[in-house]
Formats: C-alpha cells, sequence, structure tokens
C-alpha cells in the first residue's frame, strides 16, 4: 500500500481512502483526509476559488465507533483540579467493544507537558490549568496523528471550558465536542467562538522546571481514573 495517494473531487461521493491518507483536490481548495477503523476526518489544507470541473468539499470528522460517555468528562475535571498549577494528560483508548482513559507516565508542569504516548489513544485529552481552552501553537506542533486532540480549560472555575479538533496527520478540523462525547458534562463547549483577544500562549521553551510544581511519575494508576473504566451504555 502507498504512504500517501490523490483524488479528484469529481462527485458528492468520493471513493474510500486508499493510502495511509490521501490528497483531494476539490474545487474549494486542497484536503487530506485519512481513516482507520475508529476514526475518518478531512481537513483543509489550502483554500482555491473554485476550480472548474471539480465538487466542493467540507472539511469534516467523525468517529466510526460509539461515542464517549460524558462521565468520563466528569472523571477528568476532577482529576484536573487535583492536578492544578499543573497541566495534566488524559488518553482515550477503544478497545473490546469498550473506551477507557488513562494519564500516560510523563512530566507536567502549569505550562507544558511531556508524556509516553500511547499510539492506540483514539483522543488525547489534556487540561491548560487555569487557562481557557484553546489549542497553543505547541499544541499545534504537538498534535500530528490521526486522532481527536481535546483541551479543557479554566479548570479552576464553575465555568469550566472545553473544545475539540480532529487532526489528519498535521492538519486540523475543529468540531462540537459531542462529536467525541455523548455530552458536555460540567463544560461549556467554546467551539466556533469569535477570536477574541488573543490567548496566552503556551511556551515550552521558558518552562521553569525548577518550580515545586512540576510532578513527574504520574502514571496509569492515577487515583481517581483508576475508577473511569465504564463500559458504553448505547443500547
Ligand atoms: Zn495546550
Amino acid at each position: 500500500m502507498n504512504i500517501m495517494s490523490a483524488v479528484l473531487a469529481e462527485s458528492d461521493t468520493l471513493p474510500p481512502v486508499t493510502g495511509f491518507y490521501q490528497y483531494v483536490v476539490a474545487a474549494n481548495g486542497l484536503f487530506i483526509r485519512a481513516a482507520d477503523s475508529r476514526i475518518e476526518a478531512c481537513a483543509s489544507v489550502a483554500g482555491a476559488g473554485g476550480l472548474p470541473g471539480l465538487v466542493e468539499v467540507e472539511p469534516f470528522a467523525q468517529l466510526k465507533v460509539p461515542r464517549l460517555s460524558d462521565r468520563f468528562l466528569i472523571a477528568v475535571l476532577d482529576s484536573a483540579r487535583r492536578h492544578l498549577p499543573n497541566e495534566a494528560m488524559y488518553q482515550f483508548e477503544y478497545l473490546g467493544g469498550h473506551w477507557s482513559c488513562s494519564m500516560p507516565h510523563g512530566k507536567a508542569s502549569p505550562t507544558a507537558l511531556t508524556f509516553a504516548d500511547n499510539p492506540q489513544a483514539v483522543v488525547d485529552l489534556h487540561s491548560h490549568g487555569s487557562l481557557g481552552a484553546f489549542f497553543s501553537s505547541v499544541d499545534d506542533g504537538d498534535e500530528q496523528g490521526l486522532r481527536f486532540y481535546v483541551v479543557i480549560g479554566k479548570v479552576d472555575t464553575a465555568e469550566p471550558e472545553i473544545l475539540c479538533r480532529a487532526g489528519v496527520y498535521g492538519w486540523h478540523v475543529e468540531v462540537p465536542v459531542t462529536t467525541v462525547f455523548d455530552g458536555l458534562g460540567p463544560f461549556t463547549d467554546v467551539f466556533g467562538r469569535a477570536d477574541e483577544a488573543e490567548p496566552v500562549e503556551e511556551d515550552g521553551d521558558d518552562v521553569d522546571n525548577s518550580a515545586a510544581a512540576v510532578e513527574e511519575g504520574v502514571d496509569y494508576t492515577e487515583s481517581g481514573l483508576a475508577v473511569v473504566k465504564w463500559g458504553l451504555d448505547h443500547g
């Protein structure tokens, strides 16, 4: 199988993705799409103004397996609050018909995370602690897989925020959180929020790792998430 392929969007129904990922040339620009057994997504790479002979393509992303229960979000918020002022990382895996959540082994500070990636993860979720939910330039650099990426913020307040996007090997498409979870739990989805003031950027390079807040050795047994092993109850 070739790593990549390309197709012209000549009708509204595109053929199945071949290769690891596929470029789609559409009337409205260039897209990249990919799929595995759990996720399917198509993200815009570059816009164009009406290429003749082709149809338009809309970016999209969806799970090919049942969505996650929003009870996970309650547990994640609870855990993220325990890790304040630090950020925190959670990964969701779909195995044997069930979702499970774990915190990867790693290191966290108030502005940065390093962790041992679970390559089977379908959804990555990280906490920005007391900052808002947005995708920083650091997140853009980190989030390079075919996966859903979720960020939560303002977790120290009564109105925590959440934002979700799908990644297609470095290209991203923001989607409502309910694309991935069956509810918002305690969060407000900031999908589509107008670009107000530029959010404060995370900057991993400036992290003061001598700060007392740096945590090491968070692992799969992190208290609280051990109970996050619910099966799906979609009837
Ligand atoms: Zn981030």
